[in-house]
Order: structure tokens, then C-alpha cells, then sequence
């Protein structure tokens, strides 16, 4: 009996916890010989949270190791490919298939789709948050956030996904790489003086490690910064700001201000880490503000499940899908230049890409089992992480479909609408007169202003009175646009 509220892997692999009805299923199957009938199922998903184009298959050798040993054919697609939910037709793309006698898999349906859809939802997560730190370095330091016997998959799956390090000291021995991390403000206090508490750091660490001092614990950020930057000068790598919301007021300004003066004083090397409700929304105005680092907890952790099934679509090798289910044996191809994505019935040759016109597509699920023996090995976090570095900079983190797509977070764009619809209605109320067309913010929310502009587009919207100024001066990049009556126009 563990001390913990975790199942054991002896209790996982003997189906322990897996839903009744499917135990139930496999009594009811065997009593009427039936739980030798051949099924082949493929686990897809209709859509992914969040609105996302995307999801970054993970948790492929937890589930492959599940399956091995059973009487089943299992293909997937490689871990790491970013896949959609649909093909380009609506079809649901598979991301793993498994053939076999239905009693030889029927109770791991359950803890299956388990291991796929939490690592999935992370490795996602993670790969959009390293596009938007757009190249500097994310850590993760989530695992507080879940149970810890959680905790080296969830930063498994973030390393796939893209982050750069991670903070548990289990999850960095099994993934190869050194932990991460700075101080805890503990250090800081039980030293009772912030010079003390850093050049003791210094004195104890393993001179490998950088030195990140803690920089928000009694004083402002710059003043504990500068202090930080003369007591260790050369030796001191960089400060993490991790102020606490109820300190925040502006977080960028406060990040410009710290720049500012460590350069002024000569402390150009030392870079700035910031850590405190981080998500892939506020990282993009943080880095242009000046961070050079993330550490991303709670948005990453707790990041949503793709959420999976595993339907049977053939029996004895004839089609048998459930309603809205496309029955049959599927295989996944997908276009080299675009990686546009086809579902065809297996078996079919591949198509050159119906998208782009320029290229034969490749199939792409592979055998991992045969009859329950690997024949290909498991898959290495270090591959799979590959694997989706090399797709990131391909995608988008928009879905495609509106001609107002750009390669911005999505959520910037939803939230500057947002603040655009809400700024507008406060001027209503206050009486004002939108007839002229005229700017409603110069920043609503970082890079982004709100004009008001008629639509058809009057000569009155092109007087420079009536436009946003940042706009025009190049302050800031994107604009919400409404119509007089408070309509979204435009936004991009
Ligand atoms: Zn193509």
C-alpha cells in the first residue's frame, strides 16, 4: 500500500485503473466468445482546447511500454509531430492505431488515452510558449503545481515540447540534463540581508552553475538588482524578478527600469529572468520589454488535456465505425514542404499535396508493435524534442482560415479585441462621438491600438486627427478597428 494516492505500475498494467465498464465488457465478451474478434481502433480527437491548430504528440513510449507484450499491432505517428485534430478534408487524423483481438486491449482504453492525452496537452503547451519567447530561454518550474509523482512526466513532456530546462531534480536525471533554477526567497530571508544571502550563494554554489540572484524580496526590484550586480559584479549571471501581482503595476515597465540602470551602471551581462504567472499571452510584451528568460509554472503544468478517444473502426477486417466515425484503416500522410495533412484509406499510394501543389506526400504513422514485440525503439525525449523544433518555426499559433492570420498568439489579438469592445462602450456611456472616425487608445494592451473607422472607409478615417498617432509613428504595430456603431472592422 503506497503512502500516496498513486496506482503502482503492477496495478496499472493489470488494468486496475481502467473504467469498470470495460472489465465488465471483456466478462461479457469472453462468456460469449467473442473477445477474440479482430478490431482495429485509432485513437483521434475531434478538436483541440483552446482553439489550438495544433497539438504535440507526447506520452507515445509510456503508451507503447502499456501496450507491449499484448497480442496488438500498434502504429503511431512519431512523438513530437504537431499534428491537427482533422485533415484538410475534416477527417480526424490518428494519432496511434492498435489491431489486435479486442480482448487483448480492451481494459487499457482507459489508461491509454491517459498517458496520451496529459503529455499531449503539456508538450503543446510548452511548444507554444517557446514560440513565443521566440528563441530565449523558458524553464520549467510547474511540478509544485501537481502531484509529485507527476512530476518527471510533466517536464518530459515540457523538454519535448521545447522548454530549455526544468527545475525537479528527478525529471532533470532522467531526461540527461542539469536542473534549473535560482533561489527560493527563503534564502534571502533567513540570511535577514540580501547581500549576505547572495554572496553566501555564491560562495556554495558549484561553480558550474550560474548565478541568478533573487531580486524582489523586501526592496524594489532595481534597488535588490543593483545591490545584487555590485556585490557579485562579474560572477553574477543574471536577477529573476518574480513580483508578486499585488507589486506589479506594469511588469514591463518594471523589467525597462531594471535594464536601464543595470546598464547604466556597466552591468550590460547581467540578464534579466522573470517568473510569476507566465503563459505564452504575456511572454511576447515581457521579451520585448527586455526579459531574456522564463520560468513558466502554472500555465504549463496544469496545461489543458487533448482529450483523445479510441474508437473501433474495423472488425475482422471489415469497416465498422460508429456514428461519426469514418470507419476503416486509415494512414496519415503529409506534405514535406507545407505539412498539410491527408487521411486516405490505407493502402492507398500517396498523393501529391492537394495544398501547395509541389510535392508527393509521405506516410507517416510507423510500426512500434507487432503482434505486442517492439520493432522500432521507444521513443528518446531528446528526439521527439527535435522533432518539434524543427516543425515550430513552420506553423502557426493561429488556426488558418480568417485572411486576418498572422503569426501573433492568438490570444493577443482575442484580447485587444476584447479591451477594444470594452473601452468602446465606456465612451458611449460618456457620450462620446465616434461620427469622425477617431482614435479610441493609443495602447490598449501592449502593440496594439483601437481606431474607429466607417465602413466603406470615408476620407474622413485618412485625417490624421482621426488615426491612432502610435500608429502612425510606428509605436505600436497592430490595431483593433471598430465601426461608429462599435462593430469589429479589423483587428491585426
Ligand atoms: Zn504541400
Amino acid at each position: 500500500m503506497s503512502a500516496f494516492h498513486v496506482a503502482s505500475e503492477a496495478e496499472v498494467r493489470a488494468g486496475e485503473t481502467t473504467d469498470i465498464y470495460f472489465r465488465r465488457t471483456e466478462e461479457v465478451l469472453r462468456a460469449h466468445g467473442l473477445a477474440d474478434r479482430r478490431a482495429y481502433a485509432e485513437v483521434t480527437t475531434g478538436s483541440l482546447p483552446e482553439r489550438w491548430p495544433w497539438g504535440a504528440l507526447c506520452g507515445l513510449d509510456e503508451a507503447l511500454r502499456l501496450l507491449e507484450g499484448r497480442d496488438v499491432d500498434v502504429d503511431a505517428l512519431p512523438e513530437g509531430t504537431l499534428f491537427p485534430a482533422r485533415d484538410r478534408n475534416g477527417v480526424r487524423l490518428p494519432v496511434l492505431s492498435v489491431d489486435g483481438p479486442y480482448g487483448a486491449y480492451c481494459v487499457y482504453e482507459t489508461p491509454l488515452l491517459g498517458l496520451l492525452c496529459q503529455a499531449t496537452g503539456v508538450a503543446a503547451c510548452a511548444a507554444r510558449i517557446a514560440f513565443a519567447a521566440a528563441g530565449s530561454p523558458v524553464l520549467s518550474f510547474g511540478i509544485r503545481r501537481m502531484h509529485p509523482a507527476l512530476a518527471p512526466m510533466l517536464d518530459r513532456a515540457a523538454w519535448v515540447g521545447g522548454v530549455d530546462g526544468v527545475s525537479c531534480i528527478l525529471s532533470a536525471r532522467r531526461l540527461g540534463i542539469e536542473p534549473r533554477g535560482t533561489m527560493p526567497h527563503a534564502l534571502v530571508i533567513l540570511f535577514g540581508d540580501q547581500a549576505a544571502a547572495f554572496r553566501a550563494y555564491d560562495a556554495d554554489l558549484p561553480p558550474e552553475a550560474p548565478r541568478i540572484a533573487l531580486v524582489d524580496t523586501y526592496c524594489d526590484e532595481k534597488a535588490e538588482a543593483i545591490l545584487a550586480a555590485e556585490t557579485l559584479g562579474e560572477r553574477l549571471h543574471g536577477v529573476r524578478l518574480d513580483t508578486p501581482a499585488s507589486r506589479r503595476g506594469s511588469f514591463e515597465e518594471i523589467i525597462r527600469e531594471v535594464r536601464w540602470e543595470l546598464d547604466l551602471r556597466g552591468f550590460r551581462h547581467v540578464r534579466i529572468y522573470v517568473s510569476g504567472s507566465l503563459d505564452e499571452h504575456n511572454i511576447p510584451s515581457l521579451r520585448r520589454a527586455g526579459a531574456d528568460g522564463f520560468g513558466v509554472g502554472t500555465h504549463l503544468a496544469n496545461a489543458p488535456v487533448v482529450d483523445f478517444a479510441l474508437d473501433v473502426l474495423e472488425l475482422e477486417g471489415k469497416p465498422a465505425a460508429k456514428r461519426g466515425k469514418f470507419g476503416g484503416k486509415k494512414e496519415v500522410f503529409r506534405c514535406p514542404r507545407c505539412l498539410s495533412f491527408l487521411c486516405l484509406p490505407r493502402g492507398e499510394p500517396a498523393p501529391v499535396c492537394p495544398d501547395c501543389g509541389d510535392a508527393t506526400m509521405e506516410p507517416q504513422l510507423q510500426r512500434f508493435l507487432e503482434g505486442g514485440r517492439l520493432v522500432r525503439p521507444l521513443p528518446e525525449a531528446d528526439d521527439s524534442r527535435r522533432r518539434v523544433r524543427e516543425q515550430l518555426p513552420r506553423v502557426s499559433l493561429e488556426a488558418a482560415g480568417g485572411e486576418e492570420v498572422s503569426r501573433m498568439p492568438a490570444s493577443d489579438r482575442e484580447r485587444a479585441i476584447e479591451k477594444a469592445k470594452e473601452l468602446y462602450e465606456q465612451r458611449k456611456a460618456e457620450g462620446m462621438d465616434f461620427s469622425q472616425g477617431p482614435c479610441l487608445a493609443d495602447e490598449i494592451i501592449p502593440d496594439w491600438c483601437v481606431d474607429v473607422a466607417h465602413s466603406p472607409r470615408q476620407a474622413v478615417d485618412n485625417e490624421p486627427q482621426n488615426q491612432c498617432r502610435s500608429y502612425r509613428e510606428g509605436r505600436v504595430c497592430h490595431f483593433v478597428e471598430l465601426d461608429p456603431e462599435g462593430n469589429v472592422l479589423r483587428a491585426r
